[in-house]
């Protein structure tokens, strides 16, 4: 398998002209040895189309293509996203026809843009060596989700692609240490709060071990972490998830008070917010971070109806 070492990143990105701006988080992956073992903890298959947000120079991108059956590659720069195919052509070109890039923002795709460019079964057929008529349909859209996710967007981009792709049934990410912490943080730690309920919504949510700064290039001033997610079905509710989101920002908004104070103007008043917590069994005087998903749904079918 061919990677991104640290000397082919930086004659890369000077060849391009690249210079990595923080702005658009953009810190490549020169450790070959960290790649891999993302594409091993993601425990992708051959039957997998996979989305990769943030390709960037195509360090992951290139351990992930021999892998699965394809990988569909979103990146906001347009330089990157311009060079990608080619760079992927000159080191891979076995696989370079399993790749398709996005030239887009990962927080506005929208499933039409993210469909598999297939090419023709046959070829596919003959690249796993089996007659076509032999195969399962490649699904259309990506069924997992592994990423190095530029860090100032990362939770926004999470949560977009777990609504927007319900064909996403797993995901391997990787995150500012602390975003990893609070994304698999449990009820009832310090750090639980929005990022780990709106994720439990869609996943089980785990951290899946720690990547030091210096994998990166040009090296972070914080380590990263990986989060493994595996897709589970939302609590069944009658509220919807925009109003069961609307509950969760309100009892956070406010972390220090009680839900009874946090959701006064959720509810209209606090008298409502206290009527609305009885109802769905749950403490006034608790906090948001005490509260699982399920809680929270609860809490937003008891919304009063007249305010
Ligand atoms: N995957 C590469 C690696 O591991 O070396 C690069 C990861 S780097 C942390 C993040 C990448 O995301 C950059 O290539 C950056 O240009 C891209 N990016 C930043 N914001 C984006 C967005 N909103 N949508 C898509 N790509 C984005």
């Amino acid at each position: 398998m061919s990677l991104l070492g640290p000397v082919e990143v930086r004659a890369l990105a000077e060849k391009l002209g690249i210079r990595p701006t923080k702005k658009l988080g953009q810190n490549f992956v020169i450790d070959g040895g960290t790649v891999r073992r993302i594409v091993r903890v993601a425990e992708v298959t051959r039957d997998d189309v996979v989305i990769e947000i943030g390709p960037g120079l195509g360090s992951l991108t290139l351990a992930l293509l021999p892998e699965v059956a394809r990988v569909v590659a979103v990146e906001i720069d347009p330089v990157l996203a311009a060079q990608l195919p080619v760079t992927v052509t000159e080191m891979d070109p076995e696989h370079a026809d399993r790749l398709s890039v996005v030239h887009a923002d990962a927080l506005k795709v929208t499933p039409d843009d993210l469909r598999a460019d297939r090419g023709d079964h046959a070829e596919d057929a003959d690249r796993r060596g089996a007659d076509a008529d032999d195969l399962p349909a490649l699904p259309d859209l990506p069924t997992a989700l592994v990423a190095n996710l530029p860090y100032n967007v990362s939770v926004p981009v999470l949560l977009h692609l777990l609504e927007i792709l319900p064909s996403l049934r797993r995901g391997l990410v990787m995150v500012q240490s602390e975003v990893a912490d609070r994304l698999a943080a449990p009820p009832g730690s310090r750090i639980y709060g929005v990022p780990s309920v709106k994720a439990a919504w869609y996943a089980d949510v785990r951290r899946a071990g720690p990547v030091g700064r210096n994998v990166f290039w040009p090296a972070p001033n914080v380590d990263s972490g990986l989060v493994s997610l595996v897709r589970r079905d939302p609590p069944e509710t009658s509220a919807t998830r925009e109003e069961v989101f609307a509950v969760v920002d309100a009892a956070f908004a406010q972390r220090r008070k009680t839900l009874r104070a946090a959701l006064a103007s959720w509810a209209g008043t606090p008298a409502a917010a206290e009527q609305a917590l009885v109802q769905a069994g749950v403490q006034p005087s608790a906090r948001g971070e005490q509260l699982g998903v399920a809680d929270f749904a609860r809490i937003a079918e008891n919304r009063p109806r007249h305010r």
